[in-house]
């Protein structure tokens, strides 16, 4: 379902440099810049700007005041490699094949990186983690893609900050470029520097409490590298400006419904996201439709006034930026990694969550259904009312639970999946359980 209020032709004159209603800021020379932002692991709830009172991220919140800021945003999932696929192909998991981490993205894939590239974009990636590197294929479309790492295969993000920024400064002014920074700070273990964590910890934390207060720290250090990234752009900007997207892989569980971390869950804490988009062009609001990264690139390359990618599931949201009260309102799925290719029937992982099976969960109407069929599982929230996931209806509100399953229904059968996965090597699945990823 796709409710769409206003005609075609207006997305032509609400673009990035004539939004609707003001002055046009002048014709720019070049294409604008684009600058993606992806952190892994950061719940939207510890952000300022969604509702955070512990003050963890003046930066973030800063930016977040001058941008358009959606307010209800969902990863398609819980997992790094196959969220960050989504955001940048337009295409849902069982679309693009990459159902978990280190998968091989195909060739067959288009990322948003590869559109820009053919349409005269400089590229480049800087990623902090592992399961990003150029071996499992995100690097496709990317000029340069840098995954200078230590020892442990992950990065802080001050390093990675400093790489981005050398490769801005050297850009030419006359050509695009698009940049993706991946910042893996609020991802365990937290590694910040001492005056980061410190404010948080005490002597007397220990276990799933420490990790909480040491996330805090982590969210913090993540949020402090952000201005160094904001005065690369500034000493390096095109008369076009640069648009901004910035957003995050998916959040963490610390105890809700008794799970931790992240990849087994589509509760909200797992999956809810911060999705800022700024340009010089772009009014600052507040959005809060009920939004899936599956529109990232779409959007993205609409605001840029670049041709739309073919054949995938995204749409732009850029509809309802000049106006927010013009909704693209569509329902909103996910789907989490998968643990048992093989279909073994009884799965747990090591918090004796039962991973057996696919599970999805669609939002639509207020409503999420949550559906794990192998492992026999179901639950049907209001979020408008109950948005912790705390009181399931699915035996006291039949009607909405048909309704739900007949929507989730509808979009998994819309979905085909368009290419070939690659199985994993031995060295990289070794690599893999060193790190502490489940096989
Ligand atoms: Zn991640």
């Amino acid at each position: 379902m796709i409710n769409i209020s206003k005609p075609f032709f207006t997305l032509l004159c609400c673009g990035i440099i004539a939004s609707c209603g003001k002055p046009p800021v002048g014709p720019p020379t070049v294409q604008p810049n684009l600058l993606m932002v992806t952190f892994d692991t950061l719940r939207a709830d510890h952000l300022g700007a969604y509702g955070s009172e512990a003050g963890l991220t003046p930066n973030f919140d800063a930016l977040a005041a001058q941008s358009v800021m959606f307010e209800n945003a969902y990863a398609v999932s819980s997992t790094t490699g196959p969220s960050h696929l989504t955001m940048f192909s337009g295409l849902y998991p069982n679309e693009h094949g990459v159902l978990k981490n280190a998968v091989e993205v195909s060739d067959d894939v288009v990322t948003i990186s590869e559109h820009l590239r053919d349409n005269g974009y400089n590229t480049a990636a800087f990623v902090s983690s592992y399961v990003l590197t150029a071996q499992f294929g995100l690097s496709q479309g990317f000029d340069e893609f840098d995954e200078d790492f230590n020892l442990k295969r992950r990065r802080s993000g001050s390093y990675t900050i400093e790489a981005a920024s050398d490769w801005i400064a050297g850009q030419p002014n006359d050509k695009p470029w698009c940049v993706w920074v991946h910042l893996m700070d609020p991802h365990k273990p937290y590694v910040q520097p001492t005056e980061y964590l410190e404010p948080y910890i005490t002597p007397d934390l220990i276990g799933n409490d420490l990790d909480k207060a040491s996330y805090n720290g982590a969210v913090a250090y993540t949020d402090s590298v952000l201005p160094g990234l904001m005065a690369a752009i500034s000493a390096q900007e095109a008369s076009a400006g640069t648009l901004m997207a910035i957003t995050a892989d998916h959040g963490e569980l610390f105890g809700e419904h008794g799970h931790f971390g992240h990849g087994r869950d589509l509760f909200e804490d797992a999956v809810r996201a911060p999705l800022l988009l700024k340009h010089l062009s772009l009014e600052p609001q507040r959005i809060d439709t009920t939004v899936g990264l599956v529109d990232f690139a779409p959007t993205i390359l609409e605001l840029l006034k670049m041709p739309p990618m073919q054949d995938i599931s995204g749409i732009s949201l850029a509809l309802m930026i000049p106006d927010s009260t013009q909704r693209v309102s569509r329902p909103v799925f996910m789907q989490r990694r998968i643990f048992d290719e093989q279909g073994v029937k009884e799965l747990f992982d090591e918090t004796g969550v039962n991973v057996a099976g696919p599970q999805w969960a669609v939002i639509a109407d207020g409503y999420k259904l949550t559906v794990a069929p192998e492992a026999n599982e179901e639950s049907l929230f209001n979020l408008a009312v109950d948005p912790g996931e705390n009181n399931d209806l699915t035996v006291s509100d039949k009607d909405t639970l048909l309704k739900m399953r007949k929507v989730l229904s509808e979009i998994l059968d819309s979905q085909t999946l368009r290419v070939r996965s690659t199985d994993l090597s031995p060295e990289v699945l070794q690599n893999l359980e060193q790190l502490g990823y489940a096989k």
